[in-house]
């Protein structure tokens, strides 16, 4: 019975002992398998990582081949991941790198130096701008054993810092234009506003002469017109600009409104040095009847401020204006003198606001440089194109171009003038 136990011991202690070594193997192959798996893991998540991050990376060997690219690489450029890639060079896709980056790059594979480059690259169907970095990867012993390359998609951040830069450049644009106004205004308010009081002052003066009554009596009226003026101006540049000039459109007969600029000429001669100019009406050939639908004041206004325009900038000569059927939907206006004209760097100029032409600071003429501003402003409304066409020294023909206007011809024999009128410069 004895023997029998301690058998029974010896082989339990055998049985201990063969286990004990079994586990021993089992938990080294344990840590050899938890250690595979670990590395393994850890290459997933940084895998993960990588394709993750909203940049695009890639990684090259020494001769330029690609070792790996994140999955926003191969978004970006719509490269499919398996496209070729046992064997794919950086310098085969120079179509969508372009030569600016594929330069940079050579650079960083044959000379080694890194680069930070922002670039335009063709994305496939638009145009977008990267920030590219390109970088020498270094293992333990400081040798180079490949590169890396970085690249930030910044389109968005571009356009927004366009944005705020053009946004600054208006707002100080606008600065000036602001302090521009107020001078110039302050300056068309003021002056006739002194005059008028200057003058109402002398006016009630004892004994004074009849003529010399008449004469500062015709100064106020003038300063008082001027003044008007200038407030009209100043309400109309203010409702162009904040969209809220209304049209009134209705049927209009185009010769009853150069009738009525035409009246007013002897006026604005005298407001304007009462030159002796020769002033020509040009309206075609059996027109009388001839309609359109338009505003007809805003129509006058810009015809009465080309005309005085030409009046103002003519000391000797003609003025002429009228218009020219061109077909059944489309008209020219036209001012034309033999003033002192404009030259062609200051065309775009003089329509923007407060912007006169001084020519060497001889301006003899009064002006609050907003006359053809408006008109452009009012033309835009009317769906009418302004334009200028002058030679320094020779004259100039503003327009008024109706591009698409119906006009009414009624039963008149009025034939369409298909050539552009002859400004003779
Ligand atoms: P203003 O006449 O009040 O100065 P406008 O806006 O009407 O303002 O005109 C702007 C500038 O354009 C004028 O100051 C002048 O220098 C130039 N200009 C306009 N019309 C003519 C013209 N017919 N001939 C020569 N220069 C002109």
């Amino acid at each position: 019975m004895k023997t029998e136990e301690n058998n029974d011991e010896r082989f339990s202690l055998s049985q201990f002992e063969e286990m004990q070594s079994r586990i021993a193997k089992l938990e080294k192959e344990n840590k050899i398998l938890k250690e595979e798996l670990d590395s393994g893991n850890n290459n997933d998540n940084v895998i993960t990582v990588l394709d993750n991050i909203p940049l695009a990376l890639v990684n090259l060997d020494l001769e330029g081949n690609i070792l790996f690219g994140n999955a926003f690489y191969y978004s970006l450029f719509d490269i499919d991941p398996n496209y070729n890639k046992s064997t794919d060079s950086i310098f085969n896709l120079s179509q969508i790198w372009g030569t600016n980056m594929l330069d940079s790059i050579s650079q960083l594979v044959n000379d080694k130096k890194s680069f930070d480059i922002e670039t335009e690259l063709k994305h496939p169907g638009q145009k977008r701008i990267y920030k590219t970095r390109g970088l020498c990867i270094k293992n333990e012993e400081g040798t180079i054993n490949s590169y890396l390359i970085i690249i930030g998609d910044v389109t968005v951040r571009k356009k927004a810092e366009h944005e705020l830069i053009s946004a600054r450049d208006r707002a100080e644009e606008s600065d000036k234009l602001k302090t521009a106004f107020i001078s110039n205004i302050s300056h068309e308010i003021r002056t006739p506003i002194n005059h008028i009081l200057g003058f109402l002052e002398l006016l009630a003066m004892d004994n004074l002469e009849l003529d010399t009554k008449k004469e500062y009596r015709d100064i106020i009226y003038r300063s008082s017109q001027a003044l008007l003026n200038s407030i009209d101006n100043i309400i109309d540049i203010a409702r162009i600009k904040s969209g809220q000039i209304k049209l009134k459109k209705s049927e209009i007969n185009i010769n009853d409104l150069f009738n009525s600029v035409h009246s007013i000429i002897p006026d604005l001669q005298t407001k304007n040095g009462g030159r002796q100019l020769e002033i020509i009406k040009r309206i075609p050939q059996n027109s009388e009847n001839l309609s359109i639908c338009t505003d007809a004041n805003r129509l006058k206004q810009i015809m009465v401020n080309l005309v005085e325009n030409a009046i103002k900038f003519t000391h000797e000569g003609r003025v002429e204006f009228g218009y020219k059927i061109i077909n059944n939907n489309s008209l020219n206006f036209f001012v034309k003198d033999t003033g002192i004209g404009i030259k062609e760097g200051d065309f775009d100029l003089i329509f923007e606001n407060f912007r006169q032409v001084d020519y060497k600071n001889t301006r003899e003429v009064e002006g609050s440089g907003l006359g053809l501003s408006i008109s452009k402003g009012l033309a835009d409304l009317l769906d009418a194109q302004i334009d200028v066409k002058s030679v320094v020294g020779k004259g100039s023909v503003f327009y008024l171009h109706f591009p698409n206007i119906k006009i009414d011809l009624k039963d008149n024999n009025t034939n369409p003038q298909p050539e552009i009128f002859d400004t003779g410069f």
